[in-house]
């Protein structure tokens, strides 16, 4: 039987030049984008035709920090979960993630091969996952997680092994092991913790972690395994050191100004902003018990997120699509759309989660684009996503079809008969 699907009358969005392209047939031979064009083309033995009666489709959508695992806000808690129980969740988690349009997510630390080898084997139902493993921090480090008086180096001895758990590395000759275990658990890129975070219970801000040498050697070790290193940084001097030392993408960033975004730009680094968990943790860290410290760590941040924005990409900084969402506030994932709608354009936001994310990742011609070679990964949606992303929002209002691999996993446009009465031409 023929894997031939053939879409027709798509309005293509075309990430890399921004614009739609009125008219298109996209013709999918199992997985893969086989051909695309405004044409006529003759395409036999086709298994199924999907009328896009002029809608948009865009490629698959891209989110380039996520954490799959993170079924809690919890992190301590989650970390005592047994692994089966956060398995569980993370299947709903990556469920979820899917039919709000996202077919690839890139995992910023604790996913593992196991998920991801779910995915891959239709297991589970989810976004293509590219996974990070453990992240690398030092002791006291945003990945170290205990709290001030535990003196026990693994702090973590339930069963699991799963969650946000740091690989605590000191030291060159640490650093080294720590990236090449992540490496040998088949990591696609290398998470570190490079300065202070909001959730870590001792460490400043605004401090940096980790000797320029140790941050040398974790990028040393990725590229050794032709990798890339993800850095964790929010303050001038913590992102400025991190990409000195070959880190390709940049955490957050909220703190950086124009000097430490030249920086980047002149390094060729990324900025992957994730602006919903602030807005979340804004609205619900309060609720969910977190400390003064941490709240005030949050405040910070989070008046600064848009701000970092600007400031990226008026340096010209490429600017990737992220979220960072944890526990219930994952429903919140698309909400990000909109919250840079304050520094972007609505096109500017569409190719930081396609094509420029595909960029950072080393995926073009892969993910991100509607090409010929590329994973058949499409959305049909309601409504003109280059002037206005509602449709993205509130899980994906707008979402008609999505196609991963080739494969639907939602389909709400009007059933053929009742299509060819709004049918054009
Ligand atoms: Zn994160």
């Amino acid at each position: 039987m023929s894997e031939r699907q053939l879409i027709r009358n798509a309005t293509v969005f075309d990430s890399a030049t921004g614009k739609l392209r009125p008219r298109c047939q996209i013709v999918i031979e199992a997985a893969r984008i086989v051909a695309v064009g405004d044409e006529p083309m003759q395409v036999d033995d086709v298994a199924r035709v999907i009328d896009a009666a002029g809608r948009v489709v865009l490629p698959g959508l891209i989110d380039a920090h996520v954490h799959v695992v993170a079924s809690s806000h919890d992190l301590s808690g989650l970390a005592l979960q047994p692994p089966s129980l956060v398995t569980a969740h993370s299947g709903q988690i990556l469920r979820d993630m899917l039919q709000r349009g996202f077919t690839t997510v890139r995992d910023a630390a604790g996913a593992d091969f196991g998920l991801q080898e779910a995915v891959e084997r239709g297991l589970f139902e989810g976004p293509r996952l590219f996974i990070a493993g453990f992240p690398v921090s030092q002791t006291g480090g945003h990945a170290d997680m205990r709290p001030k008086g535990v003196r026990q180096r693994e702090f973590f001895c339930s069963c699991a092994g799963l969650g946000l758990i740091g690989a605590i590395a000191d030291g060159v000759g640490e650093v080294r092991r720590a990236v090449r275990e992540q490496v040998r658990n088949g990591a696609n890129q290398i998470k570190i913790m490079a300065g202070g975070g909001v959730s870590s219970p001792t460490d400043p801000l605004e401090g940096t972690q980790f000797s320029v040498e140790e941050l040398r050697a974790a990028c040393e070790e990725a590229e050794a395994a032709n990798l890339y290193a993800m850095a964790h940084a929010y303050s001038p001097r913590a992102v400025t050191r991190a990409v000195q030392a070959g880190v390709r993408s940049i955490e957050h960033g909220n703190l950086i100004d124009e000097a430490t975004a030249r920086v980047m730009k002149s390094h060729g680094a990324w900025l992957v902003p994730t602006l919903s968990t602030y807005v979340a943790l804004a609205d619900e860290g309060e609720k969910l018990g977190w400390s003064k410290a941490m709240l005030d760590k949050l405040k910070t941040v989070h008046e600064r997120g848009i701000d970092s924005l600007k400031i990226a990409r008026a340096e010209g900084v490429p600017i990737v699509f992220g979220t960072d969402l944890l526990g219930h506030m994952h429903a919140r994932q698309s909400g990000e759309f909109l919250l840079r709608l304050g520094a972007m354009s609505p096109v500017e936001v569409l190719q930081s989660a396609t094509i420029e994310a595909a960029r950072l990742m080393r995926q073009e011609g892969q993910i991100g684009e509607i090409v010929p070679g590329a994973w058949a990964d499409l959305l049909v949606l309601e409504g003109d996503p280059t002037r206005d992303l509602s449709m993205l929002a509130d899980g994906g209002v707008g979402l008609r079809l999505v196609m991963k691999s080739g494969h639907v996993y939602r389909d709400t446009l009007p059933s053929p008969g009742a299509m060819s009465s709004t049918q054009s031409a």
